[in-house]
This record gives structure tokens, C-alpha cells and sequence, in this order.
């Protein structure tokens, strides 16, 4: 790299275009050109939204949109997983239930504090009115382990997980009766996957038991909306070669004893030609790569980011 490059998405600014539409029956895509998305599921008596945008005034377009296609209540709030781009903007709902595995309320616990600080610094693009965040943190209302059903009136919302894949409590919202899944951060579309707090091992067999469920429409963590088995086909090959690719990338030149500079520089360029396009793909590499190091080598489960970290690591893989 030959010129120093700004910290993460702090040099992000332009404002992206939402799109509100309808994926099948009961399922409804918020999707922002790569920014993080918003699922949302209208059940016969009550609406159920996956990720909550990234502060209350940004959740408020959310609800906007809901509010165009029906009045019922918004019961239900789903957190696919514990990062603070996804749950801080839950206040906005008002909803009964805040749902999240057990594994990502052990994340908030355990880290949730620090991943606040740290994304805010990252992008701050996308914490939007961030003084309308409450203090503390987002809590789950409920938990569970391995799998939920709700009964919106007629309609079975499964709410399940998979095994680890973008973090170590990663949850999808699967509806069986019309193939509709909504896979949070473990499938992006266009958008390149943040892997800081990955399972690189385990990541592409938790795509597979995606894969299998056959979904005919599907809503990723970022990008558009797939609505045609083909596209949902490449939006989970795309992820899961990303992260094959760039695991087996680090893992090789590890093995060979190399150092993370060396490793992240070889493993940037390996990736750039074919992924390079992907949005912030210059943002995830030095985490990704990173994490991946970090697996490699001694850290079976993810360090934790503060802002510090974040700062330290930049200024090594970025400035040299
Ligand atoms: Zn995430």
C-alpha cells in the first residue's frame, strides 16, 4: 500500500439509497446499497423485525416504511447477532420482545461495551443521530439455544441457529411455509464479510445448512435482497469463497511463520483482483485478515476490538 489510508469507514460519507420491497408473502427486505439491512416479517397479528439499524433515529425510517403496508404492532425484535450496527437502535420498536441466542447475549455481556465504542469510531456514517442511542446497551428479552418457533397467528417463524459462522451466536429467521430466510451478517451480497469476530473454520459448514434449507428469498446482512434461487446460489458462494479463500490465504503463510504485515499484505493482494469491488472491502481486510492470523495461530475464539486495538492494529497493517 503506498499511501497511508483514512481508519476503517471514518473517510465514508455519502448517503446510500433505501429500498423497501416485498421478498414473499410475509417478508420484507430494508436494503441500502450495502449498508446494513433490516428484515422484516408481517404475521397475521403482529410484525417481527431482524436487526435493528444502528441508532433509534435511523430505525425510525424503518418504521416508517412498516407503517406503509400495516398497522399491526411490532411485536417482536430479532438480533442476529450482538454488533452494535445492528441492535442499537432497538429503543425505536417499542417492542415486547427483544429475541437473541443465548451465545449473542454471552457476547453482549462479555464484550458489548467495547464493540460500541469500537464501531461507532469505525463508520460513523452509519450511527446516524447517535445521541438518540440510550445509555448502556442493547438487552435481549429472550433467549435461546439452537432453536425457536413463533406462531405469528398462522404463520411459523422459526428462529434458529446454525452453528458459528460471522460470530459465535450468529441467528437466522427461516419462514418454512414460504422459503423466506433472513441470514443477518453470515451472507453478504456485494458487500464484502466482516470476519473480525469469525469462525473461519466453521463459517462455510454453516452456509451449507443454509444452503440446505432451500430458501426461494433470502435478505443478507448487506446488499440487495435475492429473490431468485440463482441469486441466493451466489450470495452464498460468494460469501463462503470469500472467507474459504482469504482463511486458506492466511493459514498457508502462517504455517510458513510468516508475520501478520507479510500475511495481510500477500493476502490483500490475492483478494483485491476479485473481491476488491465489494463494498468496504478496505475496511474488513485488516480485521478480517487479522482474525483469520489470530485463528491461524493461537486464538481459537475472537479477541476482543476496543477502539484501541482498533487504532493499533490500523496503524501497523496501514502504515507500513
Ligand atoms: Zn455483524
Amino acid at each position: 500500500m503506498s499511501q497511508t489510508k483514512k481508519f476503517a469507514s471514518q473517510a465514508d460519507l455519502q448517503e446510500k439509497q433505501v429500498t423497501f420491497s416485498q421478498i414473499s408473502p410475509h417478508a420484507w427486505a430494508y436494503t441500502a446499497e450495502g449498508d446494513p439491512n433490516t428484515g422484516i416479517i408481517i404475521g397475521d397479528d403482529a410484525v417481527l423485525v431482524a436487526d435493528t439499524q444502528a441508532t433509534p433515529a435511523m430505525a425510525v425510517d424503518v418504521i416508517r416504511r412498516i407503517r406503509e403496508v400495516t398497522d399491526k404492532p411490532i411485536k417482536f425484535v430479532v438480533l442476529t447477532h450482538y454488533h452494535a450496527v445492528r441492535v442499537l437502535g432497538a429503543a425505536a420498536y417499542g417492542a415486547e420482545h427483544i429475541i437473541a441466542s443465548q451465545d449473542t447475549y454471552d457476547l453482549i455481556v462479555e464484550r458489548g461495551e467495547q464493540d460500541k465504542a469500537s464501531e461507532i469510531g469505525r463508520f460513523p456514517r452509519l450511527f446516524r443521530n447517535v445521541e438518540t442511542v440510550p445509555a448502556g446497551l442493547t438487552w435481549p428479552t429472550l433467549t435461546f439455544t439452537g432453536k425457536m418457533t413463533l406462531w405469528l397467528g398462522k404463520l411459523e417463524v422459526q428462529i434458529l441457529q446454525l452453528g458459528r459462522g460471522h460470530t459465535k451466536g450468529d441467528t437466522i429467521v427461516w419462514l418454512p411455509q414460504e422459503r423466506a430466510l433472513l441470514s443477518g451478517d453470515l451472507v453478504e451480497y456485494g458487500a464484502t464479510p466482516y470476519a473480525g469476530d469469525a469462525y473461519y473454520k466453521d463459517w462455510p459448514h454453516t452456509l451449507d445448512k443454509l444452503m440446505a434449507l432451500e430458501p426461494h428469498a433470502l435478505v443478507p446482512g448487506r446488499g440487495a435482497a435475492l429473490t431468485t434461487p440463482e441469486l441466493i446460489r451466489d450470495g452464498i458462494a460468494g460469501t463462503r469463497n470469500f472467507v474459504s479463500e482469504l482463511y486458506a490465504s492466511v493459514n498457508a503463510a502462517a504455517g510458513k511463520g510468516e508475520e501478520l504485515n507479510a500475511v495481510y499484505r500477500h493476502t490483500y493482494a490475492q483478494l483485491k483482483a476479485k473481491y476488491g469491488h465489494w463494498v468496504i472491502f478496505d475496511h474488513c481486510m485488516p480485521f478480517d485478515v487479522s482474525r483469520a492470523f489470530d485463528e491461524a495461530t493461537r486464538y481459537p475464539d475472537p479477541r476482543i476490538w476496543t477502539a484501541e486495538r482498533d487504532l493499533d492494529m490500523w496503524k501497523s497493517l496501514e502504515s507500513s
